[in-house]
């Protein structure tokens, strides 16, 4: 075992989980046993839980530019600490160094927006009347829970963490089992940073454990980015027990490509969003129409394809099952009549026989009927439709159940707007294959890619970790009379 076993992180300290159930973590670059991860219990859950409260009672009062501080110098850590938290990424995750290093870029890009924070949660102040004033704020909730899946193990909690604490919350973080390492050093950090003890906790485990968070008197809020299945679960459960839910589910991109397309510009991200962390990206590509003759640009989409080598700059999919489903999917398309142009199957990477592999594939002439048009793959596969007109690509973008993102290639402005009004998503692309809007932009999709009001980062988060409180103030006994009162 490479690294001690993962111990959950309570009151400031990692100790051990009150359970005898654990799994073992195994890294999908080559097989490395790295770790243990508790199934955590009830006694556990509520420990953090005391704790939490008991913080919740001086952090919330703390004026928020004072609690800004800390984010400022975990920021500073996110940093320096940079190359070691992306080569975890790497191990416990599967990703190429690049991409580990992105990721944490992109906790760091996080943390500065919660650092801006004091300037936008300043709340309204008007004198509505004579003597008479109305006031705003944003108060924080309590405790607060983030539920997490696999495929970041840094950045979907960095979506949820630096701006649930600066908005006053004591936080507890559940990590996906599979990738529960990250998490540990996540909190190392914050403590270091000089976040006060209880305000941010770890707790390990599976399903059980989300249940118990979705069931948890104490918890006022839960926030969720997983499966769609899940995600419908969390939403469910925690609003039934009068909790404030965000769930952030599954995905199924489409990339709509015209014959007016740049060719090498649009088949370069083609293959990038497929390709990108092997494909586990609920904003990757997943599913191209091309309208009309596109044949010359999916010749260079192939060509882009057979530059991406497993092993060196494409990373290593979770798990065993996670390679056989994706390769499940490929063959029962092909058996269906779709044509597998460059096929990722068997994929094999020397010195590192125990990796979990699936190489870039392309698939044209799949049928929107098929498995692999409708269902979430969630590997570098990309399963390529045609249509003759942008009204039917429309069709069959619309007709998915998901709506996380859309994009399309095209150099006609007309086209480019009359998709992005029609696309039934909550982030659309032109000319982009993984149209993630950057701070201060909100990430968040749409139909059953999200369960809940609003989105999980930017300024629309700020409404989800927080409660407004309205004064109405009169200043004294002579205020002119007025409606009101
Ligand atoms: P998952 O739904 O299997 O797991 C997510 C979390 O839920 C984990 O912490 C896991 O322990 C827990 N969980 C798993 N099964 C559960 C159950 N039956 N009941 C209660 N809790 C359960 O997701 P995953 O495989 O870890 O991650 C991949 C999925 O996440 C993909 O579908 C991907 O699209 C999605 N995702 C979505 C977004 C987004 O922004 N919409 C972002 C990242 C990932």
């Amino acid at each position: 075992m490479k690294y001690a076993p993962v111990r959950n992180f309570i009151n400031g300290q990692f100790k051990d989980a009150d359970t005898s159930r654990h799994l073992d973590v195994i890294s999908p670059v080559d097989g490395t046993f790295l770790s243990t991860v508790p199934m955590s219990s009830h006694t556990d859950l509520n420990e953090a839980v005391i704790h939490a409260k008991k913080a919740f009672r001086t952090w919330s009062k703390i004026p928020i530019k004072e609690r800004v501080q800390v984010l400022f110098r975990y920021r500073h850590l996110l940093e320096k600490n940079l190359q070691e938290l992306a080569s975890l990424v790497m191990e416990e995750n599967g990703k190429t160094m690049s991409e580990g290093v992105a990721e944490i870029e992109k906790c760091i890009e996080l943390t500065e927006f919660a650092c801006s924070l004091p300037q936008l949660v300043q709340g309204e102040l008007l004198e509505v009347s004579r003597g008479v004033e109305c006031r705003t704020e944003h108060v924080p909730l309590g405790v607060v829970a983030s539920i997490v899946p696999f495929n970041f193990p840094s950045m979907v909690p960095n979506w949820t963490i630096p701006n649930a604490l600066t908005l006053g919350n004591c936080m507890i973080l559940k990590p996906s089992e599979k990738v529960p390492l990250s998490a540990g050093r996540l909190a190392e950090l914050l403590k270091e940073a000089g976040l006060p003890d209880g305000v941010f906790s770890v707790i390990h485990g599976d399903s059980k454990m989300v249940e118990a968070i979705c069931d948890h008197p104490d918890i006022e809020a839960v926030s969720f980015v997983g499966s769609t299945k899940v995600a419908k679960i969390v939403y469910q459960r925690s609003t039934f027990n009068y909790k404030r839910c965000l769930a952030l589910g599954g995905a199924k991109n489409h990339l709509m490509v015209l014959p007016d397309a740049i060719p090498g510009m649009t088949a370069q991200n083609v293959i990038a969003s497929m390709a990108g962390c092997a494909g586990q990206r609920c904003m990757a590509a997943s599913a191209m129409v091309g309208v009309g003759n596109v044949d010359y640009i999916i010749e260079k989409i192939c060509d882009e394809a057979r530059k991406i080598i497993p092993g060196t700059n494409l990373g290593a999919v979770i798990s065993k099952a996670s390679k056989e489903r994706i390769e499940k999917y490929i063959t029962e398309a092909e058996e269906q009549g779709a044509t597998v142009l460059v096929d990722g199957r068997n994929a094999v990477v020397a010195g590192k026989e125990e990796g979990m592999y699936v190489g870039p594939t392309v698939i044209d002439h799949v049928r929107p009927e098929m498995a692999i048009a409708q269902e979430e793959v969630f590997g570098p596969v990309i399963s390529i439709m045609r249509t003759n007109t942008v009204d039917e690509a429309l069709i069959i973008e619309n007709a998915s159940p998901y709506g996380n993102a859309a994009s399309v290639f095209t150099q006609n402005g007309g086209m480019a707007r009359y998709i992005i009004e029609k696309a039934s998503a909550g982030m659309i692309g032109v000319n982009v294959g993984v149209p993630v809007p950057r701070e201060p932009f909100s990430f968040g999709g749409w139909n059953e890619s999200k369960f809940g009001v609003g989105d999980i980062t930017g300024k629309s988060s700020i409404e989800f970790w927080t409660k407004l409180k309205k004064s109405t103030i009169k200043w004294n006994a002579e205020s002119g009379v007025n409606w009101m009162s």
